[in-house]
């Protein structure tokens, strides 16, 4: 049976750190410390070093189901939707469509594998393996498809 990846968005394919150094209000109160309220700040974000090119090698390989796992911010709504669009602009639709799940109980989720940057929203608490990407491990992107590859 093939594998399910999940695989986060912030700080794993979308550059959310920079995105929140160049937005124009990220200094402003209500938004310091809150950057995830940052008005369309999920909408343009750059991709991570060798994300998309990873993602995709991920994505076309036979024994693995892979699925963008995220949390979107309750108190900003539009956010929601950016993520939908942000993966449809770096991704093939073929590849992705209905590949999205927004939530905040990544921990509920049945799969082998999850790629996240940090333990909040379920994560460290998930069931299947816990890739903890930016870690001593996993530091970049290299390393992860380094490791799905030796994986069989
Ligand atoms: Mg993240």
């Amino acid at each position: 049976m093939n594998k399910i990846i999940y695989i986060d968005l912030d700080g794993v394919i979308a550059d959310f750190e920079k995105g929140k150094k160049n937005h124009p209000l990220g200094g402003i109160t209500p938004y310091i410390g809150r950057p995830d309220k940052l008005p369309g700040i999920y909408e343009h974000l750059e991709p991570i070093t060798d994300a998309i090119a990873s993602v995709n090698k991920l994505l076309k390989k036979d024994n693995f189901n892979v699925f963008f796992l995220s949390t979107a911010p309750w108190d900003n709504p539009d956010a929601w939707t950016h993520k939908r669009l942000w993966i449809a602009k770096h991704f093939d639709e073929k590849l992705i469509r209905k590949r999205l799940i927004l939530c905040h109980h990544k921990q509920l989720l049945m799969g082998d594998y999850l790629i996240d940057d940090r333990p909040f929203n379920g994560a460290s608490e998930f069931l299947g393996k816990w890739i903890h990407f930016g870690n001593k491990k996993f530091p970049d992107w290299k390393n992860v498809l380094n490791y799905f590859d030796n994986l069989y």
